[in-house]
C-alpha cells in the first residue's frame, strides 16, 4: 500500500505516519526527517538545503524526489510506503507518478488532513520533542507528565525544530496555500483523495484514517 498524507504543517502528518508505522509496519517516508538529518550529518544536501529550511521555503524538487527514490530503494518491495510532506508540489508530484511506476507501485490513497490555518500557529510553536526517542510534546496540550524528563523513555533532553517559530512558521503556510494545495485536484481526478478533519481529537483522526486504509 502506497499512501500520501497531505496536510499543511502542524496539520498531524508525522504524528498520524507513526501510528500507521507502528500499527501496520508501513515505512514512513519524511523529507522534512530526512532533511534534517542531512543538515544534521552536514552532507552535500544538507548544505544545500539548511538555509532554505530555516526560511520556511521549499527545497529544490530534484533533492527531494532524488532522496525519496532513494528510500524506495531501500525499502522491500511489498513493504507500505506513508509519504509524509512529500510531494508538495505539481513537479514532484509528477516525479512521484514516475518513480512509483518505475518500481511497480501505485497509489492507493491521498489522505488530506483539513485543518483550520488559524489553529496552526499555535499547534506548532508550541511543539518540542524528546531528544532521545523523539516522542512529540506540546506547551499547553501535551506537557510531559515529570517536565525534566520524558513520559516514554525518561530522557531528560528536549528539542525544539528551528523553523518551528511564528514568522518561518507563516512562510511555510504560505508555501503550503501556494504551491502544495493545488496538486490536490491531480489527485481528485483520479477518484483517491480521502478528507479527514484534522482538527479532531488525534485518536479520531487515526480511527479515521484506520478506516480509510483498512477499505
Ligand atoms: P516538514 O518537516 O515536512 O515540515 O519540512 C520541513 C522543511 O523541509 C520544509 O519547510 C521545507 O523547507 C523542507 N521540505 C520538506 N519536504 C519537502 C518537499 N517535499 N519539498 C520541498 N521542501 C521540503
Amino acid at each position: 500500500m502506497n499512501i500520501i498524507l497531505l496536510g499543511p504543517p502542524g496539520a498531524g502528518k508525522g504524528t498520524q505516519a507513526q501510528r500507521l508505522v507502528e500499527r501496520h509496519g508501513m515505512r514512513q517516508l519524511s523529507t522534512g526527517d530526512m532533511l534534517r538529518a542531512a543538515v544534521k550529518a552536514g552532507t552535500p544536501v544538507g548544505l544545500q538545503a539548511k538555509a532554505v529550511m530555516e526560511r520556511g521555503e521549499l527545497v529544490s524538487d530534484e533533492i527531494v524526489s532524488a532522496i525519496i527514490g532513494d528510500e524506495l530503494d531501500s525499502m522491500g518491495p511489498d513493504a507500505g510506503a506513508i509519504f509524509d510532506g512529500y510531494p508538495r508540489t505539481e513537479a514532484q508530484a509528477a516525479a512521484l507518478d514516475k518513480i512509483l511506476a518505475e518500481r511497480a507501485r501505485s497509489l492507493d490513497h491521498v489522505i488530506e488532513l483539513d485543518v483550520d490555518e488559524d489553529a496552526l500557529v499555535e499547534r506548532i510553536t508550541g511543539r518540542f520533542s524528546c531528544a532521545t526517542c523523539g516522542k512529540g510534546y506540546h506547551d499547553t496540550f501535551e506537557r510531559p507528565r515529570d517536565p525534566d524528563s520524558c513520559d516514554k523513555c525518561g530522557g531528560t533532553e528536549f528539542k525544539r525544530r528551528p523553523d518551528d517559530n511564528e514568522e518561518t512558521v507563516r512562510t511555510r503556510l504560505a508555501e503550503y496555500r501556494t504551491k502544495t494545495a493545488p496538486i490536490l485536484p491531480i489527485y481528485e481526478k483520479r477518484g483517491i483523495v480521502r478528507r479527514v478533519n484534522g482538527m479532531a481529537d488525534m485518536d479520531d483522526v487515526t480511527r479515521l484514517i484506520e478506516g480509510i486504509v483498512a477499505s
